[in-house]
């Protein structure tokens, strides 16, 4: 394999910035561009080891460093790796980049590092993984989740399945390709016990996926109300100094804004509705306009209600509108007298937070109805296994093969077809842990990642 380099550090300007160099030739080139202060060669030095020298470009000094020293297969790669750390100026360290591209090594490709990890050996694809979910993670709870993968947890539990099923086919061929050797028959009741034990086993790893996805991805969620009730300040107290990314999702009738915002560990993607709620028909018009869609296409609406007035036509329009969805319904204005009777909102909504969003009082309230609204608790995040939508597929499709291989056994099929369907599982869990995949799924894996990684 060739020996590729590229900048570890993100691409501004810091205290240090760090290239790596992985592959075979990856000490002979960082000798032509490091000279060390000392005696010792770079390929000389041992692993784990580092050394302060200057870094040239020829005969062109470019920075003083400290040069690390990862012997294979001891390195993150499983290569011989080397680490120049510089001073973190964007031109100083391009210029170092250039000159080990120079000496022979190739740009490293989005993910490269890993993946090399990965083909070598030091991870299975679901570690892998969980380093790009490390480095997304923005909560104590995602954090938590990527290194329940990296330390191999979902790995440990699929390969139990994985061995299970294994077993089964071996016993079934061994039986079916030796019928005169005196092997035990496979019979079909245990075979029926045992995919259920693996039938339970998948459940439990895809259970709390939701919990998970939604500490993730976030929610995408809708804050609605009639005119003046406090939506703006509401959603002005919820973003604070946290007011962050606005992206653009498709696939709705219309792009829609979103901002997120964090309530404690949980992100919401609020539908932007600024300058919907300008509008007086907001609600008049529900049925056909703009709120009902938001309504339709978010997981979660806040509906708020202005506690210091009893409710309005328009009010009672909204709560009859929010029947069948998870909703939270926010009584603002708490600072103020409540005259609002809420024997309607009950009825219809399962959640009721009584807050003041001018006053920025109350807002744990809300974070807590919705941990309730959505089933998050400390378990549900601690033990969510299958963390990315690609493991949920693979973990899915083994799923539905045991499924189909037990009702096949309990019509009576032949065992052979049963064989057939054993063996499809398996090959979706050997798929997730990346033991027997594709090409193409690993370059979807790896192309998600960041260069330098
Ligand atoms: P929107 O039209 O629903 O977005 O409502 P706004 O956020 O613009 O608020 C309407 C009015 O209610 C403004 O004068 C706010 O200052 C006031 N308001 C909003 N939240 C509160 C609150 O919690 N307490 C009090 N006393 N007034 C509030």
């Amino acid at each position: 394999m060739s020996t590729v380099t590229a900048i570890s550090t993100p691409n501004a300007v810091g205290g240090i910035a760090v290239i790596r160099i992985s592959g075979e030739k990856s000490l002979e080139i960082a000798e032509k561009v490091f000279r060390p202060a000392g005696h010792k060669k770079v390929s000389e030095m041992s692993g784990y080891t580092c050394a302060y020298g200057i870094a040239y470009d020829g005969t062109e000094r470019l920075d003083d460093c400290i040069l690390t020293v990862f012997r294979s297969p001891h390195s993150y790669t499983g290569e011989d790796v080397v680490e120049i750390s510089c001073h973190g100026g964007l031109y100083v360290t391009r210029r170092i980049l250039r000159a080990v591209l120079k000496n022979g090594a190739e740009n490293a490709e989005a993910g490269e590092f890993t993946k090399r990890a990965y083909l070598n050996g030091k991870l299975d694809l679901t570690q892998a993984e969980s380093v790009m979910e490390i480095i997304s993670a923005r909560g104590e709870r995602e954090l938590k989740m990527a290194e329940n993968l990296r330390e191999g947890m979902t790995y440990r539990k699929v390969k139990k399945c994985s061995e299970k099923l294994m077993k089964m086919l071996g016993d079934l061929g061994a039986w079916a390709d030796y019928p005169e050797e005196d092997i035990p028959e496979v019979s079909s009741e245990n075979l029926c016990k045992e995919l259920e034990t693996v039938r339970k086993e998948l459940s439990a790893l895809i259970e709390n996926y939701d919990s998970g996805r939604i500490i993730r991805e976030g929610i995408s969620s809708v804050i609605i109300g009639r005119p003046n009730v406090g939506k703006s300040t509401l959603f002005n107290c919820l973003s604070g100094c946290d007011r962050s990314i606005v992206t653009d999702i498709a696939g709705t009738t219309r792009d829609v804004v979103e901002e997120s915002v964090r309530l404690g560990d949980i992100t919401l993607r609020l539908a932007d509705t600024a300058g919907i709620h300008e509008t007086d028909d907001i609600i008049e018009g529900i049925g056909v306009n703009i709120a009902e869609k938001l309504i339709e296409s978010s997981e979660l609406v806040i509906a708020v209600f202005d506690g210091n007035c009893p409710l309005t036509e328009d009010d009672l329009k909204l709560i009859k509108r929010l029947d069948n969805k998870k909703c939270i319904a926010v009584i603002n204005k708490s600072d103020l007298e409540i005259c609002l009777d809420t024997t309607e909102i009950e009825e219809n909504i399962q959640q009721i937070v009584y807050l003041s969003a001018k006053e920025n009082d109350g807002i744990e309230k809300l974070k807590k109805a919705v941990e309730v609204v959505f089933e998050i608790n400390e378990n549900s995040f601690s033990s969510a296994v299958a963390v990315n939508e690609r493991q949920k597929k693979c973990i899915d499709s083994a799923l539905s093969c045991v499924e189909t291989a037990v009702s096949a056994l309990k019509n009576g099929e032949f065992l052979d077809v049963v064989n057939v369907i054993i063996d499809e599982a398996e090959q979706y869990l050997l798929s997730l842990t990346g033991e027997k995949v594709t090409d193409a799924v690993v370059d979807e894996v790896f192309s998600r990642f960041c260069v330098g990684k």
